[in-house]
């Protein structure tokens, strides 16, 4: 057979392949949509198959819909948005009021913790949020790799991940903490240290399918408890080295000035809590372009499991502070990536960051563009996170006006993720 033959058979197939898989398409009409960017009355959305094809005023779009015969889908009230970007989760795991962090590490089989993950995936999903960028399992091995595949492969409800694994400690530095020092107990992140021992952890985290490498630059493991640097600035750029060889990139947890100044140097991509940042520190993540994930919420629920009553005592010092240094980033011109570290609080409730950004100082427009079009660039998801022609089809409805008052992402009235409607 020549190769011209062969060719020819294979576009027959292809056709025939293509001709019974029926396509899908749907015609969206809320009251407006936001597209990643900006606001737009009166506009629609038209949905092949797993891709927006089409995005405009309602006239400029029906022209060009002749096959396949779109479901009309109104959205009478609503905002139809991109959906939503997690910057910040842990599916494996549950509000520390629950269960301590510590417990769910030492004492919650795997098989439990599995079993909790494939429930928040579904709540994650079904409150619009159709991406996660999940940091890490603590202590759940690398199970996150299974979760990811199972939503993947359509076995169970959930968004699509990007995933950490175990991510990456300096030996000593990380918890559970305070045992016998005659008994070994599991930690909630791989420790590794010095140059071949970490090529190793990060090119094995890789291997196992790792999507992003997640250090901590620093932990409470100061003498008086206080946060500070863990790995050495020479360490993280052989992290970043290594798992750049392979296209991803590192990102670290750090709370302290000085891992937080290590951790831009050394060549990570965003920096999630940032808690002590001063202005100087975030100068430099401006100039080099790196992210801050602030989680807000997620130190907004711990000082309230510690005994905080929130609107009936003043705001402790943890929270004042907090405010000031999320000011002195806006301020700075920081990139702000939308993460509430959620596993802290209710999967589900993610939108609970959102509130925090707006009542810490950004405009609900902003708080928008940070949790679509702004993760997804930062993310590297070129085809998320707005609604423009060429790009997934993920999408979420919510009745009211968010782009005025951010609760109204609560309102979720149709999640589509893929091109899918989900239930
Ligand atoms: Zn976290």
């Amino acid at each position: 057979m020549s190769l011209h033959q062969l060719n020819r058979i294979i576009w027959v197939i292809l056709l025939t392949a293509h001709s019974v898989v029926a396509q899908k398409s749907y015609l969206l009409r809320p009251d407006r949509i936001f597209d990643g960017q900006e606001i737009h009355e009166n506009w629609v959305v038209l949905v092949v198959n797993d891709k927006i094809t089409a995005v405009g005023e309602a006239k400029s779009i029906v022209v060009a819909t002749a096959s396949p015969k779109p479901e009309i889908i109104d959205l009478k009230g609503c905002t139809l948005l991109p959906g939503f970007i997690e910057g910040h989760s842990h599916l494996f795991l549950h509000p520390y009021n629950e269960t301590t962090w510590d417990d769910q590490v030492l004492k919650e089989a795997r098989s439990l913790r599995t079993s909790r993950a494939v429930v928040h995936a579904k709540k994650t999903l079904m409150a619009g949020f159709t991406t996660v960028r999940d940091l890490g399992t603590e202590g759940a091995e690398f199970d996150d790799v299974g979760l990811k595949q199972a939503i993947q492969q359509g076995i169970i409800p959930g968004p699509r991940m990007i995933i950490a694994t175990k991510a990456l400690i300096a030996t000593g530095s990380y918890a559970p903490k305070g045992f016998s020092t005659d008994v070994t107990v599991p930690q909630g992140a791989e420790e590794a240290d010095g140059r071949d021992p970490l090529i190793r952890a990060v090119r094995n985290q890789i291997g196992k399918g790792a999507d992003v490498i997640k250090i901590y630059a620093d932990y409470r493991w100061g003498l008086m408890g206080e946060a500070r640097p863990t790995f050495l600035i020479d360490e993280i750029k052989l992290m970043v080295e290594t798992a750049q060889s392979s296209g991803r990139p590192v990102i670290a947890h750090a709370g302290s000035a000085e891992g937080m100044r290590r951790a831009i140097l050394g060549g990570c991509e965003t920096l999630e809590h940032g808690d002590a940042g001063t202005p100087e520190i975030f100068a430099l993540m401006k100039e080099k372009g790196v992210a801050l994930c602030p989680t807000l919420a997620a130190g907004d629920a711990i000082t309230q499991y510690r005994g905080w009553k929130k609107g009936i005592e003043p705001e402790p010092e943890r929270i004042k502070n907090k405010r000031k240094t999320f000011k002195e980033a806006l301020d700075a011109g920081v990139t702000i990536c939308f993460g509430g570290d959620v596993g802290v609080f209710t999967h589900g409730d993610n939108a609970r960051e959102m509130e925090m950004m707006v009542d810490y100082g950004m405009k609900p427009l902003d708080v928008l563009r940070s949790a679509t079009s702004v993760n997804a660039r930062v993310f590297h998801q070129e085809q998320l996170g707005q609604i423009k022609t060429g790009f997934l089809a993920d999408l979420v409805a919510v009745e009211g006006r968010p782009d005025v008052r951010i609760s109204d992402v609560r309102n979720v009235k149709l999640v589509i993720k893929n091109g899918e409607i989900q239930h």
